[in-house]
């Protein structure tokens, strides 16, 4: 059996879900990036039950989602003025920030470090359910630890169906791909993930930052293993845009094209185009939801186009190569 899906924009969808989570439960719910499997940031046992449901590892922190700036006093003890540019800036919106933390916030829910992972989310339905709960809601995607994140109500459901006790449906997700993390807890500002807010945007605001620059450099910052969003179908990345596999007849091959492969013969089993015009934005949009409707052909192989790594490129290869990583 499934959980219960309500259309998040009902003030009595909220006023469930909210209670729901005053009393220890588990909410999933939109957000402009993915979906995000939600519980009371402050209560320890909750927190437990994300991770269980999930079958998330406890060495992987959790992101706290905020209503408002005015929240972020119940989980952060001091703000610095690089941080505070960056929230006026960016807030609501795709980043998180790691902010020395509060005594409040649980040590399961940040996995034991000082610090914490927080943002706004710039999405309706997710403010006004942290607003109605009256705490910071700690989220992570709504997935299977380790599997594709999902970007509508349908893959929740899909993936943990039997194990949250409400869904609040928002329609697919604007962004599609998660949040950029920013840490602000060392001497200088550090990139830990890309994501869906561009390097580049981040640094006219706060001017230089630094980067891991593969996911084997970031593999000690907690939750950044070299796999991650995997379909359960290997996939390779290709060389390069328009470089071809050669393929062998009896293989039943699936293509994740950036653009429009105009010049592709009927080889591959199926094809999904992440953007026909080849707009990154809108390539992000589709990114996992392609991914799972590749996954579910019971192919031999999909091979995955990349993208040049620049504005949202760098978090589109980031993903596709944490999911070509074999396990
Ligand atoms: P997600 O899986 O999208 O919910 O993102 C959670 C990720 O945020 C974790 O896997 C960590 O990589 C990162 N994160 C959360 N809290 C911290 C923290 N205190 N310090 C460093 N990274 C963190
Ligand atoms: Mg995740």
């Amino acid at each position: 059996m499934g959980s219960r899906v309500l259309w998040g924009d009902r003030p009595e969808s909220i006023r469930l879900a909210a209670e729901i989570i005053r009393a220890g439960g588990l909410v999933a719910f939109p957000t402009e990036t993915v979906y995000g499997l939600g519980c009371d940031a402050l209560n320890p046992d909750a927190a437990a039950k994300v991770f269980e449901a999930k079958q998330r590892p406890t060495f992987d922190p959790l992101i706290v989602h905020l209503a408002d700036q005015a929240m972020i006093e119940t989980v952060a003890t001091s703000v610095s003025p690089v941080a505070r540019r960056l929230m006026d800036a960016f807030w609501p919106g795709p980043l998180t920030l790691i902010l020395p933390k509060h005594l409040s916030v649980p040590d399961l829910v940040t996995a034991g470090l000082p610090t914490v992972a927080v943002r706004i989310p710039d999405h309706s339905v997710a403010r006004a359910l942290i607003r109605e709960a009256g705490a910071p809601v700690a989220a992570p995607s709504a997935n299977p630890f380790g599997y594709v994140s999902p970007t509508t109500a349908q893959h929740v459901s899909d993936g943990l169906g039997d194990r949250i006790d409400l869904i609040l449906d928002g329609g697919p997700c604007l962004l599609g791909v998660e949040s950029t993390i920013l840490s602000l807890a060392g001497a200088r500002p550090e990139l830990l993930r890309p994501g869906s807010l561009t390097l580049e945007a981040i640094q006219m605001v706060i001017g230089p930052v630094d980067r891991a620059t593969s996911s084997q450099e970031t593999a000690h910052v907690p939750g950044q293993s070299p796999r991650h969003y995997a379909t359960r179908t290997p996939v390779t990345v290709l060389p390069a845009p328009r470089v071809w596999p050669v393929l062998r007849g009896c293989e039943r091959v699936g293509l994740l094209a950036m653009s429009e492969p105009r010049d592709l013969a009927g080889q591959f089993h199926a094809i999904e185009v992440l953007s026909p015009s080849g707009d990154l934005r809108e390539a992000a949009r589709h990114l996992f939801s392609m991914l799972r409707k590749l996954d579910a052909l019971g192919l031999d192989r999909i091979y995955a186009e990349p993208c040049a790594e620049q504005g949202l490129g760098l978090a589109i290869m980031d993903r596709l190569r944490r999911c070509a990583t074999p396990s």
